[in-house]
């Protein structure tokens, strides 16, 4: 992919040995590695981090965050939404943003709108610390797995989503027992690592993998949702999108083709392969 100037490129076998020499290329006998694509400024962030970054950041500039409080219902005059009941009180409010991962479907629901999405777990796992440093992120596409480094040295380890759409945070043995032996034919060290920890989330995923933003045809009430599997580093450019929609009114450029009236229009995006480990 060398969409808006992304430097990603094939490499061979050989080349795959010089950049990670820890992946067996056999692939265990069974699953042999004939060739990768590269992004050498691929990168990993602190996610918890950059959430707080994020909050002390919109803090500074005057937002509110209400923390620990739930939204429980939405409060509609003439069709239009007007704020939001929480657990905490109500909030009155000219534009309602909903930005709840995959819990929207609950929530555009209180205003009476159905959403094509489904909310599918997703987890990873963590091991005890590797003691060498590992540099490169491998994921395969073919096998479904992830791995990297943690700041700490731990190795992090995920995969695709729980086929099952649900709304449960449990994790699981038989993601471990599955994705660990497929990360293991591709990196025999990990067998020497014990898991530490294992948790999950849950997405919001879209017909066709691709956000949804903007106006929802409910005067008032706006989202931001279908990031799915990848919304840590798209959320950013797509909230300052958000943004600017509520401060003005008007649909940016960018954001205009992920409109929810899209799946109305025949007009939904060709972006399975976005992320690799659907
Ligand atoms: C295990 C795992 C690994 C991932 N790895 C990656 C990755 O490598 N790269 C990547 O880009 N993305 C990754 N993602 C996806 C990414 O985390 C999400 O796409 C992203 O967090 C979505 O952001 P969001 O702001 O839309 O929703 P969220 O981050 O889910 O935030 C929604 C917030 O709304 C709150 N909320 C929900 N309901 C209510 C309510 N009724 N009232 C008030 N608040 C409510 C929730 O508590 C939550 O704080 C991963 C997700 C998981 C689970």
């Amino acid at each position: 992919n060398k969409a808006f100037g992304a430097e990603t490129h094939f490499i061979t076998p050989q080349e795959i040995k010089e950049i990670a020499p820890e992946v067996d290329l056999t692939g265990g006998g069974v699953w042999p590695v004939l060739g990768a694509s590269y992004h050498p400024q691929a990168a990993t962030a602190r996610h918890d981090r950059v959430n707080w970054a994020l909050a002390e950041g919109a803090n500074r500039r005057g937002v509110h965050i209400h923390q620990r409080t739930a939204v429980t219902g939405l409060l509609m005059e003439k069709g239009r939404v007007v704020g939001v009941e929480t657990d905490q009180g109500a909030i009155s409010a000219d534009i309602v943003l909903s930005a709840v991962g995959g819990h929207v479907t609950g929530l555009a629901a209180m205003a009476g709108l159905r959403l094509p999405i489904r909310t599918h777990p997703l987890q990873a796992y963590v091991t005890n610390h590797y003691a060498r440093s590992f540099d490169p992120i491998i994921a395969s596409a073919s096998l479904l797995f992830y791995v990297s480094q943690t700041a700490r040295g731990e190795m992090l380890i995920g995969a695709e989503l729980d086929r099952q759409p649900s709304y449960s945070y449990r994790s699981g043995h038989n993601l471990i027992q599955t994705c660990s032996q497929r990360a293991m034919t591709l990196l025999p060290f990990l067998r020497k690592l014990r898991i530490l920890r294992q948790w999950t989330g849950v997405c919001d995923m879209s017909p066709d993998y691709s956000p949804i933003m903007g106006k929802t045809g409910i005067d008032g009430f706006y989202i931001t949702t279908g990031w799915g599997t990848w919304g840590f580093k798209a959320i950013p450019v797509g909230g300052e999108q958000m943004a600017q929609l509520i401060a003005t009114g008007k649909t940016p450029d960018l954001i205009r083709p992920f409109a929810l009236s899209r799946f109305v229009n025949d007009r939904t995006k060709a972006d399975r392969g976005s992320a690799g480990t659907h």
